[in-house]
């Protein structure tokens, strides 16, 4: 939108900017960040037109504006909030308001309504619209500086020293304002002193030095870059309180109250190799530390003919007996514990809707490692310690809540640690504590992202990220949830409490595949009827084994997870392995008229046809004569008239015939008739087994 190239500008023989190149794509928010006297304010004045540049050109949607005077760039869609704020105090707020509006010349009535408009933006600023404007506090006083500019309507923002000599908690209000303005669409140019904010409320940087860009990319980068974090930003800690000091008098850019933390958590292996000694190291000592320390182990292996000494390399993984449910089951209460009692720290144990609970055994390495893992996930999706994550996962003796505690603390965001269920609280924290991170599974995400659209909030909230695991989830549904959160990116995290809890890996910012923490266990795809391996590439059964798990080690564990492997490395850059999304589990594969069915493959049928919803239930029955009969029932979309469910439902219809060449009963019911759920929605209903009892 707006490109910047060599630009100088001079007071008097005083030169004040050497050279700058910058641009601002369209619906960015970009930051300039620089202590006092950096030039910052000179910028942005030679881009309203407020200070003829000595040198270098401004284009604004590829056409040249070097030099135009700050009405034109009103009238093109510029609007400026002035450092000091500049408010005309003797004039009441309503005609303060006017002036902003002034080059544009607008009719009365449109006045009136982008009036009413900044109003409602900013209620404070109406409850004293006849008010002086010097009588303001500076938080109001900024908040009318703001108001004017939006009057124009503004494509594109400039905000100078936003927070300058305000309160922090009026300046988190600021911010917020900042984040939704840029939700809703306007492109924003950020000038600000206060370096931690503007970066972490940006989505690009430059910092300036002495007239000069000396220093620009993702502002997440630059805010976690170590060396720019104590030189320019000057972290303050416990052991460094002046940093506090000068920060509380405006003297420095930032304050972050919080530690120096560790910012990387993936592993360090030179080459592919290195990895795999790494991993052969590991599984002798799995098969060992079994071996020695559980008696079930041991009887397995041995049934096996094996021992120890007979892993020599990777490929002796194949000669290990198989781990099931049923040995977990069988072990109950501590099964495949392989350590003595005095060594663990904590059980989490699987929701036993069927026969026993899972129940897994901890020590303190296994509890460490996990949080790696954790942080590990958050780190991939782009956690940093100025988020706030708030956790709408069970707590208690699940892994869920644990997880995602801990490795939120570890990568240092701030944790919002709800729990599930309880949606007037989760709306009322989304909007009081303005968190920017949403952890649930797939259907509580649905379900928090049709309140938000049913109480039209969307443009009030901060979440940019949703962290959701457990649960297959198909693609109209992630869309949906991504549109009525205003946008928020989903993040899929995959685990299972036997292999720790959740954290096992996760989608990454490219959205294709889910990294896996291949130094922790080794992932092998097998056919699930044959067990035997399947290339890399072909869905089967997901079967893992830890490579240095104390508490309760897994040999060979079968999942039932449906994936495949993706070989080759990924776009995103990560050097961690790759699998697809989970597809289902091998063991709710739906068996219809000889035919292997996942109800992911109707996920990804329905999604695709346009008008349907993203909620259906499949239910199976067993007619006269034995024959089976599977009909589904799916929701319209919301808004889809319902004159044209015959023509969806044709298209449905054909095209499972056509991808899975079986013949489906369908029925199209209204938007919101589905049942909704905080945890797993339940989707298949088979009737035939019980037909098959009697
Ligand atoms: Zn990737």
């Amino acid at each position: 939108m707006l490109t910047i190239s060599n630009l100088t500008a001079h007071y008097g023989a005083a030169q004040a900017l050497f050279g700058i190149d910058m641009a601002v794509a369209a619906g960015q928010t970009v930051a300039l960040v620089g202590a006092n006297g950096a030039g910052k304010s000179t910028l942005l004045k030679c881009i309203m037109g407020l200070l003829k540049p000595s040198g270098g050109e401004i284009l604004l949607d590829g056409k040249p504006v070097t030099g135009a005077t700050p009405a034109r760039m009103v009238r093109l869609g510029l609007a400026m909030s002035p450092e000091g704020r500049e408010v005309f105090a003797d004039l009441p707020v309503l005609e303060n308001l006017q002036l902003g509006a002034i080059p544009l010349n607008l009719p009365k009535a449109e006045e009136k309504r982008r009036m009413d408009e900044v109003f409602a933006r900013f209620p404070k600023l109406g409850q004293r619209r006849t008010q002086p404007a010097g009588t303001l506090s500076g938080g109001e006083q900024q908040m009318l500086a703001m108001g004017r500019a939006l009057m124009a309507r503004p494509r594109l923002l400039l905000l100078d020293e936003p927070s300058l000599g305000l309160a922090p908690i009026i300046t988190d209000e600021i911010f917020a304002i900042i984040h939704q303005l840029a939700r809703a669409g306007t492109t924003i140019l950020v000038v600000e002193q206060n370096a931690a904010r503007a970066l972490s409320a940006s989505d690009t940087a430059y910092l300036l030095a002495g007239g000069r860009i000396v220093e620009q990319g993702k502002s997440r980068d630059l805010l976690l870059d170590p060396a720019l974090r104590a030189a320019f930003l000057g972290a303050a800690s416990h052991d460094n309180p002046s940093a506090s000091r000068l920060g509380a008098a405006g003297l420095t850019n930032i304050r972050l109250e919080k530690q120096p933390m560790q910012t990387d958590f993936m592993p360090a292996f030179a080459s592919a190799e290195d990895l795999q000694a790494h991993q052969l190291k590991g599984l002798k000592w799995t098969v060992r530390h079994a071996y020695e320390g559980s008696p079930a182990y041991r009887a397995k292996l041995e049934a096996a003919g094996v021992t120890p000494d007979s892993i020599q390399s990777l490929d002796d993984l194949r000669r290990l007996p198989f781990t099931t449910t049923e040995d977990l089951r069988d072990g109950y209460p501590f099964p495949l514990k392989s350590v003595p009692f005095e060594q663990l720290v904590r059980v989490h144990a699987s929701s036993g809707t069927t026969g026993k609970r899972k129940v897994l055994c901890y020590t303190q390495k296994d509890l460490d490692d996990w949080i790696s893992m954790f942080a590990r996930c958050y780190q991939t999706a782009g956690i940093t310690p100025l988020d706030r994550v708030q956790i709408a996962v069970g707590y208690g003796v699940w892994t869920a809540g644990m997880g995602f505690q801990l490795g939120c603390e570890r990568v240092g965001a701030l944790a919002v640690p709800v729990g599930p269920g309880n949606i007037d609280m989760q709306i009322q924290f989304l909007l009081d504590f303005q968190s920017t991170v949403f952890c649930s599974t797939a259907s509580m995400a649905l379900l928090m992202a049709e309140e938000i659209h049913k109480r039209g909030i969307a443009d009030r909230i901060a979440v940019k990220k949703i962290i959701y695991g457990s649960e297959r989830s198909s693609r109209s549904m992630r869309k949906k949830i991504s549109e009525l959160f205003g946008g928020a990116e989903l993040f899929d995290i995959t685990g299972l409490t036997e292999l720790y809890g959740p954290g096992a890996g996760i989608e990454c910012p490219d959205h294709d595949c889910i990294h896996y923490w291949s130094d922790y266990y080794l992932l092998e795809i097998l056919d699930p009827e044959t067990l035997k391996p399947l290339p890399d590439g072909e869905w089967g059964e997901m079967v893992v084994t830890t490579l240095c798990k104390e508490g309760a080690p897994l040999i060979r564990y079968r999942t039932r997870d449906i994936t495949r492997i993706i070989p080759g490395p990924c776009t995103c850059g990560s050097v961690m392995p790759r699998h697809s999304r989970i597809k289902g589990r091998s063991d709710d594969t739906i068996k219809f008229r000889g035919v292997n069915i996942y109800p992911s493959s109707i996920d990804t049928i329905l999604s695709a046809v346009p008008g349907l919803g993203s909620e259906y239930q499949i239910h199976l029955t067993r007619g006269e004569g034995g024959r089976d009969n599977l009909r589904l029932v799916v929701e319209r979309a919301e808004g889809v008239g319902a004159s044209r469910a015959p023509e969806m439902a044709h298209e449905a219809v054909h095209q499972i015939k056509r991808q899975l060449m079986v013949s489906v009963d369908l029925d199209i019911v209204d938007y919101g008739s589905l049942p909704r759920s905080e945890r797993k929605s339940q989707r298949v209903f088979d009737s035939r087994i019980q037909d098959e009892i009697v």
